[in-house]
């Protein structure tokens, strides 16, 4: 440290002689006294000693500053390339006290990198005639590392020779370290993907984080000196006293979810997080403010609460959707069973409750369907297909309920046949169910219409109905399955609401769209579908089931199933039907009944006790005459891999609770009889 020189000069040797001579003498000629006589001799002692008090008060503060800053000493002596450490130098590298080292020596205890760095300074300080200024770390020997600021000042002979150079090194190692955990603080916050703000505590923002500039929209120039409150939308005025109030007592606030609004005048839900910031004695100066975007897991949290109410709504509907038709069942087989019923009335109750069962059924069937949609394992059963045998087919399954309400119905199709690689029995349900809604959702009287054009690679098919109209918040989500229109409920004559959903999942199986349009309530409403035409080169495949005399012989069938009306009554209609029964309720009943009684085709429930379904079917093909029974699972289970498992087992056929008696006729007299 120079106390002497201004900052850019070097002691040259000749002044620092000038320099001692100096300091010994009086500090300036004028002031020496003639020395002459005592007195003259007296004030020459006397001046002498002001000056060395002077100097030594100069040494002293010099001392004190260095002792202050933790400073040492070095001197570097250029001819013999040795440093000479003061005591508190040589501690710093970890050298003996007063060691005199060679340069390299020193350089040795710094990384390659920090030791070349400082290299390049030294020289440059010498070459520059400049100071030679450098922070590096010292690997000790000990294995401790410091940080180290070294500061020298050449000395020149009076040629420009370098002699030497002196300096001071101070460790640093903790300014250093907070610099660093600053940096990285810095670093932490800039990158930080939440609002990082702080402000005083009269809520006046200090600083502003380029995440805060995103989540609101103000630039950290334009803000920094405002107040917070510029964040707070109104109505949430009362928050920012409250959390000032918390953080003067040295509360911290957690998870605060509230809203505020951004320079656009959006709003934005946000999760505070709010600290006190506290000066060295501890007291509150200010606040530090972590705001998180939370926007989309409210949104989350919503599309989810409303799948749960909906979800709770399709339970609630579903319960009473199969509830429903018990009562009429019920009540047509107490009118069956009474004696005094007419054979009109008998023939009656038994078409109602053959009508109810299938209606179940079909509300069954969708809701497999659906799941299968859902997980993606529903297969469709592609063919050549002729739009206009789908249209029929989709119109004769909604008349019923068209004419049951008196709606005009039109229907205009194009007189070009139009051919789709489709699966004509679930396009004819994906129509069926759009016309079916559209008479379901427009009170009696209605006009109703379907129509087909092309539109050049596609087909359009719509349904309009002048119904109830669908109002426009409700437009966006219709197809999601459970989705309901609040006001049509009180009009809709049952459903789940999953027509729609499984709808659409048929379409886009198809490579097709589906939209809507509704001017609003009690507007009517149109239903859009646009299908691909896709052109098929190969023949088409015509299939045709004839039942001839021969196949519809009477089969010996065994029936196996523990829920006794089951079997009995699948019995019972087997026998009217002309063919030989027998019905037994357990795997091992089955195993024997087929060993002793040969049958034909046997019809086997999944989940029996002792053995069950696979487990029998499996036993069967192993016994003798075992490989040409017709064997047919009938489960309550309908899934793609319940089928597989069935086949597995060794089943021919797999059909699912409850069995439509005329798809098992039509299977009894194809399947030939067994090999007796
Ligand atoms: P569901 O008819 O069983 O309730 P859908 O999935 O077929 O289920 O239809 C979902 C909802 O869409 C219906 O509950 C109804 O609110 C509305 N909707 C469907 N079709 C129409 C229509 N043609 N007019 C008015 N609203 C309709």
């Amino acid at each position: 440290m120079d106390i002497t020189k201004p900052e850019d000069e070097c002691f040259r040797p000749s002044e620092l002689d000038e320099l001692t001579e100096t300091q010994r003498a009086p500090a300036r000629s004028t002031d020496r006294p003639n020395a002459t006589g005592l007195d003259s001799k007296l004030t020459l002692i006397k001046s002498a000693a002001d000056v060395m008090t002077g100097w030594r008060a100069a040494e002293t503060v010099a001392q004190l500053a260095m002792a202050a800053g933790d400073m040492g000493e070095w001197v570097w002596d250029a001819e013999s390339n040795l440093m000479s450490l003061s005591p508190r130098a040589a501690e710093i590298f970890e050298l003996p006290s007063n060691a005199r080292v060679s340069r390299e020596q020193l350089g040795a205890r710094l990384s390659a990198d920090d030791g070349a760095m400082t290299q390049r300074e030294f020289d440059s300080a010498v070459r520059e005639r400049g100071d030679f200024k450098v922070e590096f770390r010292v690997m000790r020997p000990s294995g401790t590392r410091c940080w180290a600021a070294v500061r020298g000042r050449g000395v020149y002979s009076d040629a420009g020779e370098v002699v030497g150079m002196i300096g001071i090194v101070q460790d640093v190692t903790e300014r250093q370290t907070s610099d660093e955990i600053r940096g990285h603080l810095t670093a932490v916050i800039e990158s930080s993907i939440d609002a990082v703000i702080s402000k005083t505590l009269d809520s006046i923002i200090q600083t502003w984080n380029p995440s805060a500039e995103r989540m609101f929209g103000y630039r950290a120039e334009e803000i920094i000196g405002k107040p917070v409150t510029v964040l707070i939308p109104p109505g949430h005025d009362d928050e920012e006293p409250a959390i000032l109030e918390r953080l003067k007592r040295g509360e911290r606030i957690d998870h605060y979810e509230t809203v505020r609004v951004r320079k656009d005048g959006t709003l934005i839900h946000v999760s505070l997080a709010v600290s006190p910031i506290k000066d060295a004695h501890g007291r509150v100066i200010g606040a530090s403010k972590i705001a998180r975007d939370i926007s989309e897991q409210k949104r989350v949290e919503e599309a989810l609460r409303l799948t749960d109410r909906r979800k709770d709504e399709f339970l609630a509907t579903l319960a009473h959707e199969l509830r429903n038709p018990l009562a009429p069942i019920r009540q047509a087989t107490l009118i069956a069973q009474s004696p005094s019923a007419t054979e009109d009335q008998k023939r009656w109750s038994h078409e109602l409750i053959n009508r109810q069962v299938r209606n179940m059924a079909l509300l069954l069937d969708d809701l497999l369907d659906i799941s299968r949609i859902t997980r993606g394992t529903l297969a469709l059963r592609l063919e050549p297909t002729d739009l206009a045998a789908v249209v029929d087919a989709a119109v004769e399954t909604a008349k019923p309920v068209i004419d049951a309400k008196r709606h005009q119905f039109s229907v205009q199709t194009p007189t070009d046949r139009i051919e789709l690689i489709a699966d004509p029995l679930r396009l004819a349900q994906v129509l069926a169910n759009l016309l079916t809604n559209a008479a379901k959702y427009t009170d009696p009287d209605g006009r109703i219409g379907l129509s087909v054009r092309r539109d050049g690679g596609h087909v359009v098919l719509c349904v309009t109905d002048n119904g109830i109209g669908i109002p426009p918040e409700s437009i966006g989500n219709l197809f999601e399955m459970f989705s309901q229109v609040k006001s049509s409920k009180d009009r809709s004559e049952g459903g789940l609401g999953i027509g729609l959903a499984l709808a659409k999942g048929l379409v886009e199986l198809h490579g097709g769209t589906i939209a809507v349009k509704s001017a609003g309530v009690e507007r009517g409403s149109e239903f859009i579908v646009r299908l691909p035409v896709r052109t098929y080169h190969g023949r088409p495949e015509v299939r045709a089931v004839q039942i001839s005399a021969e196949t519809a012989l009477p089969r010996r069938v065994l029936i196996a199933d523990d829920n006794r009306d089951a079997a009995e009554s699948l019995a019972l209609l087997l026998q009217i039907e002309g063919h030989e029964v027998t019905a037994v309720h357990d795997g091992r009943e089955a195993l024997t009944a087929f060993e002793s009684w040969k049958p034909d085709a046997a019809l086997l429930d999944i989940g029996m006790p002792g053995l069950n379904g696979y487990e029998i079917a499996r036993a069967i093909r192993r016994m003798p005459g075992g490989r040409d029974v017709t064997l047919i699972a009938v489960t309550g289970w309908g899934q793609d891999n319940d089928k597989a498992q069935a086949l597995q087992a060794g089943f021919n056929h797999h059909f699912t609770k409850p069995v439509e008696p005329d798809a098992l006729t039509a299977l009894l007299a194809k399947s030939a009889p067994a090999a007796k």
